[in-house]
């Protein structure tokens, strides 16, 4: 098995100002291609500290993979501690040059002389055009280690390293399958289900449970496994099907427009202790507008009897968090924006605000269906704090109407 090291480099990744998100995106490719990570460090942008870095981690793995510092500017050194730590010159690329100083005209009245910084690359690199910003990314290979460059940003990173990972060679290739559920506990589906997923030594298992996209199980093991980690996964399946809502990449938001999309229907939202949350993950979806039509943030109750209908006597006989209030909150808006389906969110996201009867945490979901006048609704006891129960209504939210 070949061994990975991924460099995230950042003043503002060791100051704590930023989080590396980038070597987890690198790390859960790279593990889909054989690599075994040893080590992922955040390093400051200083070559005193980089060059014997790159060197070290160049004797002890396979590939190397640095993150950031590809900039234009001169706190941007990771060029150049390559250079210093490999040997390898920098050579402007004329050609490519042009390029990004063509493209750097779209973000620059006057652009900046030190963007042709960017148009160093290293002899014998494989060079991969950058699609959003102008620092291309780069493989270099060293004898029979492999040396990957990728700017900083991940909307930047993450296409460039999707093309660059087709340069490797899957060594000693996996095979992986993912499994994605919403409503039934970690502990609970690895306990109840344990014969099932345990089954094979030779399959490796992980668990991951996230308030933003549910519990996920992953297994994977050599490709020549292919056919038994198949049969896990359809086992399983069998089992538990209705918590499923994806198998592999997807997410939920995405598995929700996929399907309205293709049944061809419409949806808005009311959103009340949410505030918006519910929307502005649904529009991280490309081509969203084809299913989304909009939605009211309806925090008082007074916007929720002026704009989306709620009936006072509802209101003061059974509160804001309450079925009845989500139900008229989820007609009220399916009516004012003409939509196929719509949903509605009301609940207590504290840390204030709980009583005995409805305590901090209490979420009413309500998804509505205009053609068949259906209700669908759910009451919730999510635990966590603030941010947590508002990540839990938003999920759950999207998975009663996606069921
Ligand atoms: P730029 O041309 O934007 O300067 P760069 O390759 O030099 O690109 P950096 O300057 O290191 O990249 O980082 C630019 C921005 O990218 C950071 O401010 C941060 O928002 C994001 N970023 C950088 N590294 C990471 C990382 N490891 N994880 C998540 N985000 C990152
Ligand atoms: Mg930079």
């Amino acid at each position: 098995m070949k061994n990975a090291i991924i460099l995230a480099i950042g003043n503002e990744l060791v100051e704590g100002i930023i989080v590396d998100t980038n070597s987890k995106y690198v790390a859960n490719k790279l593990l889909d291609y054989g690599f075994k990570i040893i080590a992922i460090k955040t390093l400051p942008d200083d070559l005193e500290i980089l060059v014997p870095e790159i060197k070290e981690s160049l004797d002890k793995a396979d590939l190397v993979v640095t993150t950031g510092g590809l900039g234009p500017t001169n706190d941007d050194l990771t060029r150049e501690a390559i250079s210093l730590a490999t040997g390898k010159k920098l050579i402007y690329n004329e050609k490519l040059g042009e390029k990004i100083l063509k493209k750097a005209e779209e973000y620059y009245k006057e652009v900046p002389e030190n963007v042709k910084r960017q148009g160093y690359i290293f002899e014998g690199a494989i060079v991969i055009e950058n699609p959003v910003g102008t620092a291309p990314g780069q493989l270099l290979k060293l004898g029979n280690k492999t040396i990957i460059i990728l700017p900083g940003p991940p909307t930047e990173l993450q296409p460039i390293f999707q093309k660059i990972l087709k340069y490797l060679e899957k060594d000693n290739p996996i095979y992986v399958r993912r499994i994605k559920t919403i409503g039934i506990p970690e502990a609970v589906l690895v306990e109840k289900y344990k014969k099932i997923i345990y089954s094979r030594p030779d399959i490796t298992v992980a668990t991951m449970a996230s308030y933003k996209s549910g519990v996920e199980l992953r297994f994977s093991g050599k490709y020549s496994l292919k056919n038994e980690i198949d049969k896990i996964v359809q086992k399983l399946l069998e089992k538990i099907s209705e918590y499923v809502y994806a198998i592999d990449e997807k997410n939920i938001e995405e598995v929700l427009f996929e399907k309205l999309k293709m049944l061809g229907k419409t949806v808005s939202f009311a959103e009340s202790c949410t505030g918006g949350l519910v929307s502005s993950i649904f529009v991280n979806v490309p081509g969203i507008s084809k299913v989304f039509k909009g939605a009211i943030v309806a925090y008082s109750n007074e916007i929720k009897e002026k704009i989306l209908n709620v009936k006072k006597e509802t209101l003061q006989q059974f509160g804001a968090v309450s079925k009845e209030c989500v139900m008229e909150m989820a007609k009220g808006v399916s009516s004012l924006f003409s939509t196929d389906y719509s949903i509605a969110i009301s609940g207590i996201a504290g840390p204030t605000g709980g009583s005995k009867e409805k305590p901090v945490g209490t979420v009413w979901i309500c998804a509505y269906k205009l053609e068949s006048n259906e209700y669908l609704y759910e009451k919730f006891l999510f635990k966590g704090n603030r941010e947590i129960i508002r990540y839990k209504a938003v999920l759950h939210s999207f998975n009663l109407l996606r069921r």
